[in-house]
C-alpha cells in the first residue's frame, strides 16, 4: 500500500529529470510519450512504492507535481 501519491501534469513537464534523480523510492521515470511541446514527460512507474515525502515536487521547477499523502 503506497503511503504517498503523485499527480504529474504531462503539459508543464520539461523532462529535466531533477525529479527522477531526487525520488528516493525510484517511483517516477521519464516515460514514453511526449507532451504537446515535445518533451517526454515523467510518468509514476512504481507508484506503490511513493513515500509522499515530496522530494519531487519540491525540486521540480516547472510544479509539474503534486503530492498527496495519506
Ligand atoms: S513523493 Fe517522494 S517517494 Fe513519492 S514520487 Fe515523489 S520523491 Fe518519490
Ligand atoms: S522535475 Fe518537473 S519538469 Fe523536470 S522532469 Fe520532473 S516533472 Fe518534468
Amino acid at each position: 500500500m503506497a503511503k504517498g501519491r503523485v499527480e504529474i501534469s504531462p503539459e508543464s513537464c520539461k523532462s529535466c529529470s531533477y525529479c527522477v534523480m531526487s525520488c528516493p523510492k525510484k517511483v517516477l521515470a521519464i516515460g514514453d510519450e511526449v507532451n504537446s511541446k515535445g518533451y517526454p514527460f515523467v510518468v509514476a512507474k512504481n507508484p506503490d512504492d511513493c513515500i509522499g515525502c515530496a522530494m519531487c515536487g519540491n525540486i521540480c521547477p516547472e510544479s509539474a507535481i503534486e503530492v498527496w499523502r495519506g
